[in-house]
């Protein structure tokens, strides 16, 4: 198996849906699904070209009602290149008899190639071998490339080769129901004879989007003389390029395209800047060439090996190759944030979750300056988030469940149970929680970067409001003498109310309840760490007293935390008191019972009746902080923590979760690290190959899942190295898994870069002598060291650290 290769062999419409996921090509500012040129959106193929930042808002009237939703738009189709032989028919698969067919993406440089050998009708037998690249060397470009070899026969071909701009966002069943316009023409146009390009309009948010494509054909070097003909409407443009071939003499054809968008800087009129960066593109080769170079650099810092079974470092990488064909370093200047199925599917609808909890980490020690972007996106949509805070009746800043153009509440009202068939109410708004997320994702780039300027300028601020949102939401219990937080939802989704209550929400969600005794006890500090002129004008400007100060520092302390009585922390207030599931019942008689709540829903019952979680709630608490990290909270709110508390609730909840969000089982492989780890890696596995084995049986064709492929390489460099920062040293407690020998990666602690190295016996840094950083100090165990750029230090492992035994992740 080459590890940087994901290849299919044969033809299965089955599968094509998830392998257009699987092999879609991106370069950080936009991507395209790998469906083949020559089909249209059926119920196999999905051409899907999305592009960060470019939503748009629909009203769907459904029994009456106006749902309003806002969608990452599914752009014009430029992929388009169909073969006629002889005047027949565009060759479709459906339609041949397929002697070969080969499937890949090259990890390398996201390079996806189809080799399909066909006989037609007539019996003429055609090779056909398509590249395909979205460059990484210049973000608004793309090319795919044919290679056309006519083996038994000679003849006319025509190749049309178009830019459809009749498509509609349709690829999640689902959402069929839901409007899925949102294009409008403006207009088609020629650029010289060899470009066609179209522009369209997004319906509601007015983004002028251009794709302009130069078709050329060529016999060898040579360039053929072609003729062609051209056919327009509005929304769509084609033009046909006919030539003879001979037999066994291979023919290319290259299709180089641009996009430009109204969002784009340096852009007038999208229409002509497409139609002149595509009229100046290089031929197929060069421009290939410079891409691969690109990612060639990107492998450079981002590569993750593991020395151990081939497929988890294949994997790894295919992983890899995906975060970065979203976010890479053409994202930070797009305005855009990290929607949580990537930009290969409309599953979600391209919003921004919490799930960057789960990317930030493996951005932030390679390219920080992404990371930064990333988080910017949020600070653009303070504004909104403070007026949703307000109009909630709060104060601060309240930043949405799901995030879009604007950061206003995105999430769905209603949503469609595919088992029942039945609209049903969906009350997932109420996870405040990822206001947690934002401020601990804000902490953690500035530990891992020390960019003290985006604190200052920047982080600071969201960090304040957030702390002022949840001191308002929270109010004082005088008969606990604790701070309590009622209505919101924890991460576990299965819960959103009481059995049988009118209003959502549930009362003190322990996850929710520690983060904010967390924060409340760095806000009061972020001050200090400011220049004091910057400090003093946010406090002004902010209008912080020093009475908010002390209410920071008190919630600190004093966060009510629920437990069962045997010392469990209850994931709420009430969870004690819920119905234990007949789990062997519902697995005997569903199989697959990952997705509980449609299952209940669809008997009729209520997933907030039981001991059901979705997804780690309690349980993250335990991953995003280190062990003694998380006692030291427990301590500081006045509650036991024993050596075995992570232990105890960590095996309660993992019986009580049904992983119905693949991120749970990155989550629990993370807490189980040190605890188990033959169980750790077993989830581990799971979550790497829950995206190419698709196992939620279909989710995956709607876009992979950000969150997990991040996750699983974030296992990788921090869960098994044990790795955290503390006090602004970069510890790590090793517990490598027996089944991996070696791990290695590059990344970079405040600007210093170095490549870390892992095996069972010892754990070796060599710090680089280019870059930025300066001298760090690194611990392992009770060792503490301090280097410099240039110094290798080896440290040895032979006596095993334990004392990661208490349970928990960086
Ligand atoms: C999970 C959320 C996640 C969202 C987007 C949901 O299924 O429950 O935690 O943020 O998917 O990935």
């Amino acid at each position: 198996m080459d590890p940087f290769v994901l290849s299919y062999e044969g033809f299965d419409p089955e599968a094509e849906g998830l392998r257009e996921v699987l092999t879609s090509t991106g370069n950080g500012r936009f991507c395209a699904r790998a469906a083949a040129e020559w089909e249209d959106a059926d119920g196999v193929h999905y051409p899907g070209t999305y592009a960060h930042g470019v939503y748009n808002r629909e009203t769907t009237i459904l029994g009456g009602v106006p749902v309003l939703n806002e969608d990452l738009v599914n752009l014009p189709n430029w992929l388009v290149l169909k073969l006629r032989i002889d005047g027949g028919d565009a060759i479709r698969l459906a339609d041949v008899e397929v002697l070969e067919y080969r499937h890949r993406l090259d990890l390398r440089g996201a390079v996806m190639t189809r080799t399909v050998r066909f006989r037609d009708g007539a019996g003429r037998e055609t090779a056909l071998t398509s590249r395909r690249f979205v460059s990484m060397a210049h973000p608004d470009r793309a090319g795919i490339e044919w290679t056309l070899t006519a083996e038994n026969w000679s003849g006319r071909v025509e190749v049309i080769s178009a830019i459809d701009g009749r498509v509609t966002n349709s690829g999640v069943a689902r959402y069929l129901e839901l409007e899925g316009r949102h294009l409008d023409p403006v207009s088609p146009r020629t650029f010289g004879p060899e470009a066609i390009a179209l522009k369209v309009r997004t319906r509601q948010s007015n983004t002028y989007i251009s794709q302009a494509a130069r078709t050329r054909v060529f016999a060898g070097e040579r360039s053929l003389i072609v003729e062609r003909s051209l056919f327009q409407t509005e929304d769509y443009i084609q033009q046909i390029l006919a030539f003879e071939v001979a037999k066994q003499e291979p023919v290319r054809i290259e299709k180089m395209v641009s996009l430009a968008t109204s969002r784009d800087p340096a852009t007038s009129d999208t229409l002509g800047k497409a139609g002149t960066a595509a009229r100046r593109s290089p031929e197929f080769a060069p421009a290939l060439a410079r891409h691969v170079d690109a990612w060639e650099e990107l492998w450079r810092v981002c590569d993750v090996r593991a020395r151990c079974d081939e497929e988890v470092q294949h994997l790894l990488r295919v992983h890899i190759c995906h975060i970065l064909s979203v976010c890479s370093r053409h994202t930070p200047d797009l305005d855009a944030g990290m929607p949580a199925r990537g930009l290969s599917g409309e599953a979600y609808r391209g919003h921004v979750f919490w799930d960057e909890v789960y990317v930030f980490p493996f951005l932030s020690f390679r390219l920080p300056e992404v990371t930064r972007g990333l988080l910017m996106y949020r600070y653009r949509r303070l504004e909104e988030a403070r007026a949703a805070a307000r109009e909630a009746g709060f104060t601060g800043a309240m930043f949405p469940w799901q995030s879009g153009s604007e950061g206003t509440e995105e999430t769905q009202r209603v949503h469609l149970n595919p088992m029942s068939g039945r609209w049903e109410p969906d009350l997932s708004h109420n996870q405040r929680h990822v206001n947690a997320a934002i401020f601990y994702n804000i902490w953690q780039y500035f530990q891992a970067t020390r960019d003290l300027a985006f604190l200052r300028d920047y982080g600071a601020e969201m960090m304040l409001e957030i702390a002022r949102f949840w001191a308002s939401i929270a109010h004082f219990n005088p008969e606990r003498g604790r701070y309590e937080i009622h209505g919101v939802m924890g991460p576990d989704e299965f819960h959103e109310k009481y059995p049988g209550a009118d209003e959502g929400g549930l009362r003190n969600n322990a996850y929710t309840n520690v983060m904010v005794a967390w924060l409340c006890g760095l806000a009061g500090e972020v001050l200090t760490w400011l220049p004091d002129s910057r400090a003093d004008a946010l406090r002004s400007r902010l209008e912080i007293s020093d009475r908010e100060l002390s209410l920071w520092r008190d919630m600190s302390g004093r966060m009510f935390v629920p437990f069962h009585d045997d010392g469990i922390i209850s994931q709420f207030e009430g969870y004690e008191h819920l119905k234990e599931l007949d789990w062997d019942g519902y697995r005997a008689r569903y199989g697959n019972i990952q997705r509980l709540d449609r299952i209940l829903h669809a008997e009729g019952d209520d997933p907030n009746r039981y001991k059901v979680s979705k997804q780690a709630d309690a349980v993250m608490l335990f991953y995003l902080f280190a062990p003694a990290g998380i006692r030291e909270l427990f301590e500081r709110l006045g509650y036991e923590y024993r050596s075995d508390t992570a232990a105890r609730n960590i095996a309660y909840y993992d019986q009580r979760t049904s992983h119905g969000s693949t991120l749970s089982f990155v989550t629990f492989a993370g807490v189980l690290a040190p605890l188990d780890p033959e169980s750790s890696w077993e989830r581990f596995l799971v979550a790497l190959r829950s995206d190419v084995d698709d196992i939620q049986g279909g989710t995956t064709r709607e876009g992979v899942h950000m969150g997990v492929m991040s996750g699983t390489v974030d296992l990788m460099q921090r869960a098994y190295p044990g790795m955290e920062i503390r006090d602004g040293v970069l510890r790590f407690q090793p517990r490598l898994p027996g089944a991996v020998e070696q791990v290695t990666f590059r990344m970079q602690f405040q600007r210093t870069p170095m490549q870390v190295t892992l095996d069972q016996e010892r754990l070796v840094i060599s710090l680089h002598r280019e870059g930025a950083g300066g001298p760090i100090r690194v611990g392992v165990g009770d060792e503490l060291r301090e280097l410099c750029p240039g110094d290798t230090e080896t440290f040895e492992l032979s006596v095993p650290v334990a004392a990661g035994k208490e349970g928990g992740n960086p």
